[in-house]
This record gives C-alpha cells, structure tokens and sequence, in this order.
C-alpha cells in the first residue's frame, strides 16, 4: 500500500505530492485526510496523507514513520478545497492544508545533531560525549565554524525533531465502585468516610480536584480508598472550555419585524431549496441583523445541519460569542485568536466529532470540517480581516462560495456599509439582496451626525479638543450618559523626533517610525516586533531635544483626564487588550458603567452595543482618508458608520460629533447624512474613473529581498514580462514601492495588474513563481489585494 502525502516543506519547489510506503502494521488503521510523519532528506516532517492506493514499484519507496491522527483531520472536501485553493491562490498544497487546521495541530521541529562517527576535533567530541544527540540551538556559538567542518566531514548529521505535539487534557474523576456502601467498615468520622458518604450523594462521578478541595482531603486518603476497592477513578479526556466558568442565561427568539421576517424567509426557502444563492444583508447599525443570523441558525440546526457563523476577529468581543451562547448553548464552538492554542484545538476538535452544530469564528473558521452546511454566514463582510495577509492569500467569501456549492448551502454576507464589489454585485443580481432600513428596537433612532470643522477650530497645531465635542462630552458627564471617543489612527502611540535637525526615530529593520509605549517605557516597531529602550540622545545629531509627535490614545486618555478630572476613563486598544480576557473585563466593566468615557482605537468601531452610549466622538477622522490607497474613502466611510452606530441603540437619543479637516469631502458629507446609497454613488464614479474594482479585478505582483539591486533587476525583468504577456489586455501598474518599503531588513516592491478578462492571466503569473522558485528574490502573487 502507498500513502500519497503532502508534506510539511515551505520551499516552493517542494509543492508536489510523495509517494511513501504504508508498513504493514499501519495499513488496517491508516486513513486518508491524517497527519503522519515521514522521512524527507536527512529529516523528519509532518505530512497530510491525501490519498492511498496499492502500488507495485515498492522497492524505492521510504516508509510512514508514524501516524499522528486516528480520525482523520481533512475530509474529501476540504482536501479538494486545498488543492483548489492552491492553485487559485498560487500557494503551496502544504500552506493551504495547514490553513485549515488549528495552529496547535501544525508541527513544530527542533534542530538536533546526531553524531555518526568519532568526530575529530576535541570541542565536538566532548558536545558528544554523553550522549549522541545535542540540540542545535545549545551548541555554543563559538563552535558552530566547527561542526559545520563535521557536517562536511559526515561526522555528525543535522536532524530535525518533531517537537511535542499538544497534548489532550485529562482530568480525573472519581465515584464509588458499588452504589450501597457498608459504612460499619470505618470506625470513625475521619475523613475517609467523609469521601464515601460525599460520593453516595452524588449519582455522577465527581471531579476530582473539586472534592479534594471542599472536603479538604489529601491524595493518600483518596488512594487507601482506591486500594481498597471502595472508590474508582476515572479518567476522562476534557476540553478546555474557554466559556466553562460563564453562565449564559438562555435567550428566545426575539419576534420579528417585518423587514426581519423577510429577511429570515428569503433565506430558509434557499435553504430548503438547497440553492447555493449569495444573499447580502445590507441593514443600516441596530437594525436587528444579528436577530436574522440567530434565528436562520435556529431553523438550519432543527433540520439537523449544521453552520458556519463568521465575524470580524477585532469584532469577536464576548458580547456577539455570548448572544450565540445563550441562544445555543453547547451547541457552540467559537474560534477566535484571543483563546489559547489549547483552547481553540479543543474548541476545534468538537467541530471535527461533529459535536457542535454551530461554529462562531473569525476568518479561519471558514475551513471547519462540518459535514453537512446549511448555511454560510458572514457578517461585517466589508472587512479586511476576512483576507488572509500571508500565504495562502485566500478570500473568506470565496471560500464560502465554493463550500456553499458542495453543501448546496445559502451564502448570507451581512453589512451596514457592504464593500463596493459586493453591493454592485448586488445591483447586478449577481446577489440578492435584503434590506434592513429601520432600528429594530422600536424608539431608537439613527443618532444625529455633526462635522466639527478643525480649520476654524484648531488654534494650535495639537488641538484634540473641539470646544464643541468638550462641550458635549461635559453635558453627558453631568447626565451620568457614557461616551466613546475613536482616535483613528493605524499606530497607537506618538513618534520620537528631534526637534534640532528633523531626524524621526526609525526602526533599524523597516521603514517605519518607532511608536513609543508609556506603560513600558519603550519604542517599539510595529511591523517586526523591534524593541528598544527610549533614547535620550538623537541618532543623527546627539542632540537631546527629542520630542514626541503624533496623537496617540495614551496620551488623549492624559489630555482627557486633565480636562475632566472627576470623570472616570478606560483604554481600549492593543495594549490593554493583548492579555488574555482583558478584551472582555473592559467591555463587561464599562457595561457595569465603571467608566464614563472609553478611548480606543478602531476596535470601539466594531460591534459593541451599550445600552447608556448617548455620545460618540471622533478626534481626528481624516487620518484614513488621504492614504494612498483606493479604499482609503471606502474605509473612512465604513469606520465612521460603525462607530456612529455605537451611539442611541436603546432608548437614549444617541449624538456623533466628527472632527475633521475635509468637511466638504464626500465621505464626511454621507456619513453625515448616513446615506451608504449616496456613497456608493459617489465612490463609483471615481472607481470608474480611475478604474479601479469592481470595474476593475486586482492582482499583485510582491517582490522582496534583501540585496536592494537584485530586487531592483528583479523587478526589471518581471515588468518586462508582465507587458509583453499581457500588456495588451491588461493594466500593468509598477514596479512601485509599498506604504513601508523595507520590513525585516527586507527591500519590497509590487505590481499591480488590473484586468476585466484575462483567462491567461493566472497562467502567466503562475510561471512567475516558477521562475523566482529559488534565489534571493522572494515572489508571491495575490489575486484579492487588500493593503498596499
Ligand atoms: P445589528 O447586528 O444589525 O447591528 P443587532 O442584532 O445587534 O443589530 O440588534 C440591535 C438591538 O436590537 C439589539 O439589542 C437586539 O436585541 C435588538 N433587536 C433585534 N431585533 C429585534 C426585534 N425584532 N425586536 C426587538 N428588538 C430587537
Ligand atoms: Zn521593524
Ligand atoms: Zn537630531
């Protein structure tokens, strides 16, 4: 028997399935779709088993060293979406399959060095001399001149160890071995019989832990029981359920509206027609779009399938996991970044059993082995979140389109702002769509939307503080109403610069400026991770004027407290939120109105719903619009929407005041008037004249290296390609250099190339990739470009 395997190699040239031989023990147990380990050159790699067949030409064929999985991890389908995906994509097999599985599941190697001979010089010998096997990385530095000779030399060998696989939890529970228990066998009350007659109140074995700690028993009592028979432990594989210590009173299907009901019809009636139609949602802020995904989710669960529910990771706050908790209880399983590894391959692996009908996630969770999809949803699906940003640079929603028509399932993209593509595809018919025009709750209504102009206000170059928004945030203080300020900005703290001769404080590995971070004292790049201590003295200059530029939350939260000193304040940004659950402490305090005001970045934008927010504020709402990005008016426009509905969902008459420098823009003109038609009216005529989508499709070309004239040659070359290829059916735009030009000491450039129809296009760029398969210069392609 022969494994097919796609195995765990990034190199590109690696992208093709292996032959291996299945020994004989494996051959009853082994399954397609499971990880197994196999011997790949000198190494040991993880490898996903696509198919299996019977062979003849054995004799060449190196064995499975082991298996990793019983059940297998990919079904048909999803081995087919990866293969899919890997051409469409432009990924390796192996990127695309590891994509689909949670991070906890990928492998992770150890470098080590086997010692083959006697090796000659003395230092090596003695790394060896107790046993055969060393980690690399415990090699000291001074030696690795030295064992490179001995590799030459075939007197050690490098290997690669698969590291330890994550573990499933066990936890122990214990019961009694018989119902009826002779007590007369303890003489006294000690504490052995205060275990026996706990247990013989309980019908169900008891966790272990749990009885130890509240009769305050020890081991050595538990186990004289165990040994005499009288009371068993068992053992018993537990998830780690994030949610454990969380009760979610259970919610009713909320009556609906009429809009609602129309809504939840249209789509139950492709659902029982196992029609495979797009449907966009498109419901202005608190209209009840939430209630239609819940109640489509109901019926689709009732008839024994099962769904996929998407959301924005930034938006996957405990608020939407709790309304889908409470209104399915263990039916779900929610996949998000903030759990940890163990959580989420637990989380997972009840996915995969089949355990759970409901899936709640972020983009990933668009790949969960359900067997049988009724429907597809996708809220918030203008957001970027929903492109993978690294390989494979896959869509959500294209992803969704295709396991919709396997399962023969309805796609539901819901939003108040859809991005442009999909709403024309809407006007088209290409979807159908569903409006939501009104609040569902019924005496909430749209707040009222104001631009304060910053030219007239701003007397000094630093103003954050109209006297217009003071004003109102004082009212609501006085009112005991809350408020939630947006400071939109991509970075979230201020730059270094020296005030004598100009120089910005730069990370050593990226173009970009350091941002400074108060809580910890240092600057920090937010491209690759760089770290320093803050300077005293100018790179450049030595001169110790070094001052901070640029607005960041902390330093508003400061300026704010200043200004209002009894008020109370809370941070949401990165910051205060990185720590596991902190998300979900400030959102739950601020509910319990621990604060007045909440500051934050983009993330206060995104799906919160407090009942007492009467006032939004804006600070600097420009900051997004001049970028140099085609969707920079499209975001403005879709950030500001959002965070104006966080204010009057409820009862309360809700306020947004948006300071601004461009009052006369389009974007601030129709998120005054919240009119997303007009919008869409506007950005279309400058989509069209500059052509861009959806009267365009996108694809990019991303070169990187770190020698700048090879980068430089390379582009060369591909741009004289890409215009003898298809310069005559396509727009070929580059080579240009991206927003930052050098991350991780690497030079970068990129082309984009625009097309109506170009069925060679992915053809040619495919060779590319084959072309720039090895050397210096690094080549990925993108068909669904996102950010520049
Ligand atoms: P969206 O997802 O469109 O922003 P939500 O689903 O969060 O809107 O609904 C906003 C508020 O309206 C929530 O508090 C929700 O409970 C309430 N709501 C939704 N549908 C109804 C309904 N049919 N009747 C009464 N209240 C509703
Ligand atoms: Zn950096
Ligand atoms: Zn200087």
């Amino acid at each position: 028997m022969i494994a097919e395997v796609v195995v765990d190699i990034k190199n590109k040239a690696v992208n093709k399935v292996f032959d291996y031989l299945v020994p004989e023990e494996l051959r009853d147990v082994i399954q397609s779709g499971v990880r197994v380990l196999v011997p790949f050159g000198p190494r040991t790699v993880m490898g996903f088993v696509i198919s299996l067949k019977e062979g003849t030409e054995l004799k060449k064929l190196r064995p499975i060293q082991e298996l990793i999985d019983v059940v297998p991890v990919l079904n048909e389908e999803l081995k087919e979406l990866g293969m899919s995906l890997s051409v469409e994509t432009g990924s390796t097999m192996i990127q695309c399959f590891e994509a689909m599985i949670p991070n906890a599941m990928r492998a992770k190697y150890k470098k080590k060095l086997l010692c083959l001979s006697q090796p000659t010089h003395p230092s090596i010998q003695s790394l060896f001399s107790h046993t055969d096997l060393v980690d690399y990385d415990q090699v000291p530095k001074g030696l690795l001149k030295e064992v490179k000779k001995a590799l030459e030399q075939n007197e050690v060998e490098l290997i690669y160890e698969v590291k330890d696989k994550l573990g499933k939890k066990m936890v122990k529970y214990v019961a009694l071995t018989q119902p009826i228990v002779d007590f007369s066998m303890f003489n006294r009350a000690n504490k052995q019989k205060l275990v026996v007659s706990y247990l013989s109140e309980h019908d169900q074995p008891v966790l272990k832990s749990r009885l130890m700690s509240e009769l305050q028993v020890t081991h050595a009592v538990l186990k004289t029981l165990i040994d005499k028979g009288v009371v068993k432990e068992i053992e018993v594989e537990a998830y780690r359920d994030p949610y454990a210590d969380h009760v979610y009173p259970q919610s009713q299907a909320l009556p609906l509206n009429q809009e609602q009901a129309v809504a939840v019809k249209s789509v139950l009636s492709a659902v029982e027609s196992k029609s495979h139609d797009v449907f966009l949602l498109h419901g202005i802020t608190g209209s009840g779009k939430t209630e239609v995904y819940l109640q489509v989710i109901e019926s689709v669960i009732n008839r024994g399938q099962q769904a996929i529910m998407l959301v924005p990771e930034i938006a996957l706050t405990p608020q939407i996991a709790g309304r889908f908790k409470s209104r399915f209880q263990n039916r779900v399983a929610v996949l998000h970044s903030a759990l940890s590894m163990g959580e989420k391959y637990d989380e997972w692996r009840k996915v995969l059993k089949q355990e759970v009908q409901i899936v709640v996630g972020a983009r990933s969770a668009i790949f969960a082995p359900f067997k049988d999809i009724g429907v597809i949803i996708i809220d918030e699906e203008h957001e970027a979140t929903y492109k993978q940003e690294e390989a494979p640079r896959y869509h959500a929603i294209e992803v969704a389109k295709w396991r919709a028509t396997v399962h023969r399932c309805p796609v539901v993209l819901g939003s108040a702002t859809p991005s442009l593509e999909s709403f024309a595809r809407a006007q088209k018919g290409v979807y159908r769509l569903l409006t939501l025009s009104q609040r569902a709750v019924s005496l909430a209504t749209l707040p009222t939307v104001k631009l304060v102009d910053m030219r007239q206000s701003a007397k000094g170059d630093q103003l954050i503080l109209s006297e217009a928004l003071r004003q109102a945030i004082a009212t609501r203080l006085e009112r005991k109403e809350q408020v939630v300020l947006l400071l939109n900005r991509r970075g979230y703290s201020s730059f270094l610069q020296c005030r004598e001769c100009g120089e910005v404080v730069n990370c050593p590995n990226c173009d970009v400026s350091l941002t400074y971070h108060k809580s910890n004292q240092k600057l920090k790049c937010h491209y690759c991770g760089f770290e320093t201590f803050l300077l005293k003295h100018c790179p450049a200059c030595q001169s110790d004027e070094l001052r901070f530029f640029g607005l960041g939350t902390q330093k508003v939260e400061e300026y704010l407290q200043e200004e209002f000193p009894t008020a109370k304040m809370m941070r949401m940004d990165v910051d205060t939120t990185s720590k596991k659950g902190s998300h979900q402490e400030l959102i739950e305090a601020f509910e319990r109105k621990e604060a007045d005001i909440l500051i934050g970045t983009q993330m206060v934008g995104k799906g919160l719903d407090f009942k007492d927010v009467t006032l939004v504020g804006v600070l600097a709402a420009d900051l997004m619009l001049h970028l140099a990005d085609f969707r920079a008016a499209e975001r403005t426009f879709q950030l500001l929407t959002q965070v104006a509905g966080r204010a009057g969902r409820h009862e309360l008459e809700g306020e947004v005041l948006i300071q601004t420098y461009s009052p006369d823009h389009y974007v601030m003109q129709c998120v005054v008037q919240q009119n997303y038609q007009a919008f869409y009216v506007e950005e279309m005529k400058m989509r069209r004249r500059f052509g861009y989508p959806p009267y365009y499709y996108l694809a990019s070309v991303m070169l990187n290296s770190e020698d700048y004239n090879e980068l430089i040659k390379a582009c060369d070359q591909v741009n004289q390609y890409l215009r003898n290829q298809l310069g005559h059916s396509c727009v070929i735009i580059g080579p240009t250099m991206p927003y930052v030009g050098r991350i991780n000491q690497r030079f970068r450039m990129y082309f984009m190339i625009k097309y109506k129809q170009e069925p060679r296009l992915r053809g040619v760029l495919v060779q590319l990739l084959t072309y720039f398969q090895e050397g210096t210069v690094n080549l990925s392609l993108d068909f669904f470009p996102y950010q520049f």
